[in-house]
């Protein structure tokens, strides 16, 4: 599978080959207060990623953390982790299709009161969904 996407205005792209991954939609206060919304992340080994960029900046979000994204457009579109060798891209800035799905829905105690998690039967939790790290 091969993916391609970036942020608005052009200044980052991204290319990744993959086999599927899963898509997770994430409710934390982090991903609210850096994009205004839940996001949706899917997870790639870094080494799977090809990033072009002349705008990209990242930001320590927390102690374990860092997010980029696009100093021109204010685009969001990775987060990692120190000593990680994955690559989380949120799967809005993607080009379509994608071929995904979504799978589940994580940190829906920090979901902002106005969201409505769709009855979509995905599972759902309260923090960190199995299999992802913590440090958002
Ligand atoms: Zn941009
Ligand atoms: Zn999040």
């Amino acid at each position: 599978m091969i993916l391609t996407g970036g942020c608005l205005c052009g200044g980052v792209r991204w290319r990744v080959e993959s086999d599927p991954v899963p898509v997770v939609a994430c409710y934390c206060e982090d991903c609210r207060r850096t994009t205004g919304n839940h996001v949706a992340c899917a997870t790639f080994p870094a080494g799977a990623v090809t990033i072009e960029e002349t705008t990209l900046r990242w930001y320590a979000s927390s102690a374990e953390g860092r997010r980029g994204f696009c100093r021109t457009c204010g685009g969001n579109l990775f987060w990692t982790a120190t000593d990680w060798d994955r690559l989380e891209i949120w799967m809005g800035t993607a080009d379509m299709p994608t071929g995904l799905r979504l799978s589940a829905h994580e940190f829906t105690a920090s979901a902002a009161d106005w969201d409505a998690i769709p009855p979509d039967g995905l599972p759902r939790f309260e923090r960190i969904a199995p299999g992802e790290v913590a440090g958002r």
